[in-house]
């Protein structure tokens, strides 16, 4: 038997449950996506779970389940079943998709908290820190700056002040899997129940990080190229790990870099610092950019706003701009598809 609370299940879901066609259905949580089913942790065990037709063919890509998604499945065989339904999705991990502009893949979804995970070493980017941490806040997901890698040495002066814009909205652990109090204190801040998900280039100790939570092997740790990502046995890899007496992890392969989708620059700006400074600008329009009166760049001017971080700012604005944008045209291009789609249904019936 598995106790699904510990897997996050909650009286808010179980409502939710209740209000679908299905509440006389099993449940269970989305441990692995493979291309066409799903492995689904359910109480009287693991399911391989392929999707109803109405969900098949009723659906977008996109809303088809991701891991951590709650599922309602009609058990078919010994240990198979087909998902009927999926419960609304919150606080969603997700990126830009590769190769598009404006279209989100999923990552994982019912998400407490993201452990964003640079290396020590040469890995350490704020910039990217940064990125991330605008992606997590955005769907209401605490972010985590967790430091590896610890034992190789590293300038502590520096690396406090390269993070100091962020150390108010993130908490940051530095670890080594070479001492367990490092690992230790980042245990005991995951609570029961508590959803995690590891996001950070791989090389950086991720599979290293949840072996060491765990106290075993659960996840094969390995050098892998950074650029194609191959070489992993994604097949038969978990993406998530319970932990005992605490919460669950996910390490889904391949998160290592994403294009933000977040539309917010209410998020940006309070997330970089620049919330307060932006209220004391002359013009309550201004775009901090080349305006007369704007109290960013004069701050950055005089040295109390890091000229890193002002770019960075400019450059996510961009980002999300350029993605909220296409997202909306391409939203508006759908919208005029399916009306010459009716059009075309209504003359057509019309003229039979
Ligand atoms: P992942 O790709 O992010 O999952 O990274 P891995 O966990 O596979 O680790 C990549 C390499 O870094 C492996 O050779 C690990 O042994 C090494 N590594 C991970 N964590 C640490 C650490 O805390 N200290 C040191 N010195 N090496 C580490
Ligand atoms: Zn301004």
């Amino acid at each position: 038997m598995n106790n699904l609370l510990l897997y996050g299940w909650n009286d808010s879901l179980f409502r939710q449950k209740l209000s679908t066609p299905f509440s006389g259905l099993p449940h269970g949580r989305v441990t692995v996506t493979h291309k066409t089913c799903y492995e689904v942790v359910a109480e009287d065990g693991l399911y391989l779970c392929e999707l109803s037709g109405n969900i098949l063919y009723g659906r977008m890509p996109n809303e088809y389940p991701c891991t951590g998604d709650w599922v309602i499945f009609q058990p078919t065989d010994e240990g198979r079943g087909i998902v009927m339904d999926i419960l609304p999705r919150s606080r969603t991990l997700c990126r830009k998709k590769s190769g598009t502009v404006s279209d989100k893949q999923m990552i994982a979804a019912h998400v407490d908290k993201a452990f964003i995970v640079q290396s020590l070493d040469a890995n350490l980017n704020v910039r990217r820190a940064e990125r991330f941490m605008v992606q997590v806040l955005e769907e209401d997901i605490q972010p985590v700056l967790i430091l590896t890698k610890a034992d190789l040495g590293f300038n502590e002066q520096e690396i406090a002040d390269s993070l100091k814009h962020l150390a108010g909205k993130a908490q940051v652990f530095t670890t080594s899997i070479h001492s367990p109090e490092t690992i230790e204190a980042l245990r005991r801040s995951i609570g029961e129940g508590e959803t995690i998900v590891f996001i950070g280039s791989s090389g950086v100790g991720k599979s290293s990080l949840v072996n060491a939570l765990c106290g075993k092997e659960v996840l094969e740790t390995s050098f892998i190229s950074d650029s194609t990502g191959k070489g992993r046995h994604t097949s038969t890899r978990r993406e998530m790990v319970l932990l005992e007496h605490s919460g669950v992890l996910i390490d889904t392969p391949g998160v290592r870099e994403f294009g933000i989708t977040s539309g917010s620059a209410d998020v940006l700006s309070s997330m970089l610092d620049i919330s307060d400074l932006e209220g004391t600008c002359r013009f309550a329009d201004c775009t901090h950019t080349n305006e007369p009166g704007c109290a960013v760049i004069e701050a950055v001017a005089n040295g109390t706003l890091e000229q890193g971080v002002y770019e960075s700012y400019l450059k996510l604005r961009r980002e999300a701009r350029y993605f909220s944008t296409s997202e909306h045209e391409r939203k508006g291009q759908e919208k005029t598809l399916s009306k010459v789609l009716k059009h075309y249904a209504k003359n057509y019936k019309k003229d039979r």
